[in-house]
């Protein structure tokens, strides 16, 4: 299958449940992302800000980029020109680094919370109790050149669909709790970023509304460049 056709399959799911594709591109060429471009394809996601910002300065600049790796606070200042959407924060340090940096910039810079939802050891992502602390936190108000517009998580890479599909679901009701609890006047609340290639089908059934798919669409990775 082409690149062109995979993406239309999966919109022909996707677009009529307003769930938001976006083309994880990581590792692949600008040629592949042209040709997804060429299929409609408007919202990139990259997992390293240097492969963002390269592709960034060498293809359309009407693409939508979304980072959904680890950023360092050191690295915010370049993205933050263009950036569309921070899919990974999970501190208020950084949170304060892209504020500064969009505040420069003369922007807003909207941002998803990356919440730890696996059983897997990993570094990134809040944990719950984290999560409230953070949004507790009386600096939040003051940050007026961000947006915090959702949550994101990754469930556990396992077969157990019932381990994933549980993982989701407890991602679903703490966004719901949160959207309540601290966002019930902005309606800019409302992204719940979930489900990659593996378990994009379970995430949609639990209520996500931005799936990030690269292997579905691209074809599978190198694994030396899996991060
Ligand atoms: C790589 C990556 C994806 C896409 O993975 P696929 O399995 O190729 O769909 C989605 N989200 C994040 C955070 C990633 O790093």
């Amino acid at each position: 299958m082409s690149i062109a056709k995979n993406i239309q399959s999966i919109k022909k799911e996707t677009d009529s449940i307003q769930v938001k594709l976006i083309a994880v591109s990581k590792t692949k060429s600008e040629k592949d992302i042209l040709e997804a471009y060429a299929a409609g394809q408007r919202a990139f996601g990259e997992n390293t800000v240097q492969e963002l910002v390269d592709k960034y300065e060498h293809l359309p600049k009407d693409i939508e980029w979304h980072l959904i790796g680890h950023l360092q606070t050191n690295k915010v200042k370049n993205i933050a020109p263009f950036i569309h959407l921070i899919q990974s924060v999970d501190s208020l340090k950084l949170l304060q680094e892209i504020n500064k940096q969009a505040l420069k910039n003369n922007r807003t810079i909207d941002c998803l919370l990356q919440v730890y939802i696996a059983s897997e050891e990993t570094k990134f992502g809040l944990a719950y109790d984290e999560l409230i602390v953070l949004l507790r936190d009386e600096v939040i108000p003051t940050l007026k050149n961000i947006r915090i517009v959702g949550l994101m998580g990754i469930a556990t890479n396992t077969p157990s669909e019932q381990m994933i599909k549980d993982e989701f679901y407890e991602l679903q009701t703490l966004f719901s709790g949160i959207k309540q609890s601290f966002f019930r006047k902005e309606p800019s609340f409302n992204i719940l970023s979930m489900g990659m290639s593996s378990d994009y089908k379970i995430a949609i059934q639990q209520g996500s509304n931005m799936i990030r798919l690269g292997s579905t669409i691209f074809g599978a990775r190198e694994h030396k460049a899996e991060a």
